[in-house]
């Protein structure tokens, strides 16, 4: 296997891949990356890295690079009293009102001249986490239903050859008041692809989410989280100002977490768009009230990523 670029960085994203098995349920590329981080020995971001300040993106309303708006434009609300029906003991808290400014991002590590920065968290101190759900396995009508009644925020990362032609779920996820973010057209794992193949599968899906949502992602978050400078460059190129990876997972068996043992403020979370056949016979709905009663018993609620970075 050919790896031109950021071999170094690539092993370490590999080995973070091998951790979390997040984007796991697609075959081929998860295998050949945990494989290879068996021989990986760099260890994970370094905490000073974290604090480097960064430029700021545009502000929530503004355009994306096609002049389509970026975001839509409230959060969802929720439906007094609903929470009952997922089997909640109460529902999610209001998050605070979005921050007037964006706060600085906590990049993992600084970028290159002109590439967007890549990051797993947001630098707050409220008590709030970011939900990001990927790929598109699952078309869960239930889900709307539970997303609209309990309010729930969160930013879609799509991958087209899992969705074909059902980007419809997709819109009525996002006429809530939620995001949808590019995850490429057929989930690779890029670190080490050429630029063009890496721009193809970036720019394409890029494209199909502005054709079939009618907005121009800022987001992207690369299969497996393994991206190397070239991954920037492309994702760069296509429109997209953040990389975003996540710092805590959510699995069948609960929570799992890059590093400690609970959610901090600020912490991105990945879940995926996943129904009984990968869910070890869970539906969707029941792994996202999962998630939310593990975030609330940590004292957290969710806010949206958008409204932060
Ligand atoms: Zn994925």
């Amino acid at each position: 296997m050919m790896i031109k670029n950021g071999f170094s960085r690539y092993l370490v994203l590999a080995a973070a891949a091998a951790v979390f098995t997040g984007c796991g349920s697609l075959d081929g590329p998860l295998a050949r990356t945990a494989e290879d981080a068996g021989q990986a020995t760099a260890s994970s971001t370094s905490p000073s890295a974290e604090r480097s300040p960064s430029a700021r993106p545009v502000p929530p309303g503004s355009q994306g690079a096609s002049g389509a708006p970026s975001l839509p434009p409230a959060a969802p609300a929720g439906i007094p009293g609903a929470y009952h029906r997922w089997g909640l003991d109460r529902p999610l808290d209001k998050p605070p009102p979005a921050p007037a400014a964006k706060p600085l991002l906590a990049p993992v590590e600084p970028s290159g001249e002109g590439l967007p920065p890549v990051i797993r968290r947001v630098r707050t101190n409220d008590r709030v986490v970011f939900l990001t759900i990927d790929d598109g396995i699952e078309k869960d009508p239930r889900f709307v239903e539970q997303a609209r009644d309990l309010g729930l925020p969160f930013t879609g990362f799509l991958t087209d050859n899992v969705i074909g032609d059902h980007y419809d779920y997709f819109d009525e996820l996002q006429r809530l008041g939620n995001s949808m973010g590019n995850h490429t057209l057929t989930h690779p794992s890029l670190a080490g692809r050429d630029y063009d193949s890496q721009r193809q599968e970036i720019c394409g899906q890029q494209e199909n989410l502005r054709n079939h949502l009618g907005r121009q992602p800022r987001l992207f978050r690369p299969p497996y989280g393994a991206y190397d400078d070239t991954t920037l460059r492309a994702a760069a190129d296509c429109g997209a100002q953040t990389v975003v990876l996540w710092r805590a997972e959510m699995e069948p068996g609960g929570l799992a977490y890059r590093s400690g043992g609970s959610l901090q403020p600020g912490d991105i979370v990945l879940a995926h768009f996943r129904g009984p056949e990968q869910l070890e016979g869970k539906s969707m709905t029941d792994m996202i009230t999962e998630l939310v009663r593990s975030i609330q018993e940590q004292g957290f609620t969710v806010a949206r990523l958008e409204d932060y970075v």
